[in-house]
């Protein structure tokens, strides 16, 4: 029977992957498979959580290699015979739904916040016009790529009757070698993964970054920030940036920083659980979409906070 196969080099984006791929089969009547990729960790995790899981163990595939991964995939769904391909639109998720979509001829969908399956169709939802609107899309091409925004679904729950068994693949020759791979250095935060951001914009000065930092410490949460912060001030690394182009993030609190609340920002920050936004402007944007909203001056407001958290 033609299959749902899911993918993602991370366990807990996998997880997620499964869930939705649950939500699928359940309207669908496919069955769910799940491939690892030189991890026997993940595959043993996927197995406990009930899944049927494959794994291919090839020292000479590298995961930087995104091609090479799309041709394992291309591989694996063949031999699965998978009709839908679930991936995570993580950075290199999205790069590998598109390689991977045009060789399997596949129609792709990416940025996918949640789905449902109407008529045995499975129906995807994205942010479109930069996030102002949401669009229902559907693939019509028989294989499909779907590939889910980070932490649109929750990770999938214990299931029992998992199974393990190894895949072989051909190893096609690479286009591009990878001569080292390293993490960013300096800045291991996850800000998708805080319960807690401080978030600033432009409407702070770059001597108040200290007290917003000391604010994100004493709540035990990290700092992140709007685009131009990152990309023209400079003032933190790429990878703190919130929104359309950065991260979307779903933080239990946001305390947001002289930011105006542009579509592209909010997109990013918009599912976090309780907003406090603070800004000079009564008719900024942000104020708007806050749950508590304070019209203030931040060169007044930064000090007095951090003498509340005793700073
Ligand atoms: C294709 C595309 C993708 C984009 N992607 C992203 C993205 O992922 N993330 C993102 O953030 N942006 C993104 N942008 C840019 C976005 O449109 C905005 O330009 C950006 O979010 C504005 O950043 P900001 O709110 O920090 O700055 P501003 O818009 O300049 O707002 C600064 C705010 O600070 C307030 N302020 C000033 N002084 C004080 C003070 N002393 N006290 C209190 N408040 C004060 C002002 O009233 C103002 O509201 C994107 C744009 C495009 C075109």
């Amino acid at each position: 029977m033609a299959g749902i196969l899911i993918y993602s080099e991370k366990s807990k984006l996998a997880l997620e992957l499964l869930t939705a791929a649950r939500l699928i089969a359940k309207g669908t009547g496919l069955n769910i498979k799940i491939l690892c990729i030189n991890s026997d960790k993940q595959a043993e995790e996927m197995v406990a959580q009930g899944a049927e899981t494959y794994h291919i163990k090839e020292q000479n595939l590298n995961l930087a290699d995104t091609a090479a991964v799309a041709s394992a995939l291309q591989q694996a769904a063949g031999k699965l015979d998978a009709s839908i391909v679930i991936l995570s639109s993580n950075r290199r998720g999205k790069e590998l739904s598109g390689r991977l979509a045009q060789k399997l001829d596949a129609g792709c969908l990416s940025d996918v916040t949640s789905l449902q399956v109407k008529d045995g169709k499975v129906q995807c939802a994205r942010n479109a016009l930069g996030g102002a609107t949401i669009a229902t899309q559907q693939i019509e091409t028989d294989m499909q790529v779907i590939a889910l925004a980070p932490r649109s679904f929750e990770p999938a729950g214990l299931q029992d009757s998992g199974s393990l068994k190894e895949m072989a693949i051909e190893i096609e020759s690479s286009l591009i070698k990878v001569l080292e791979s390293r993490s960013k250095a300096g800045d291991a935060a996850d800000i998708e993964a805080a319960d807690i951001l401080v978030v600033v914009g432009q409407g702070m000065e770059q001597g108040d970054m200290v007290l917003a930092e000391s604010i994100a410490r004493a709540l035990g949460g990290e700092i992140a920030c709007s685009k131009p912060v990152a990309t023209d001030k400079k003032w933190l690394p790429e990878d703190r940036i919130v929104g359309l182009s950065g991260k979307k993030c779903k933080p239990q609190l946001a305390i947001i920083l002289g930011i105006s609340g542009q579509v592209q920002f909010n997109v990013g920050i918009r599912d976090a659980n309780t907003i406090i936004a603070i800004n000079n402007d009564e008719n900024a944007y942000i104020l708007q979409m806050a749950d508590y909203a304070m019209v203030a001056d931040l060169k007044e407001v930064l000090p007095e906070l951090n003498k509340a958290l005793g700073y």
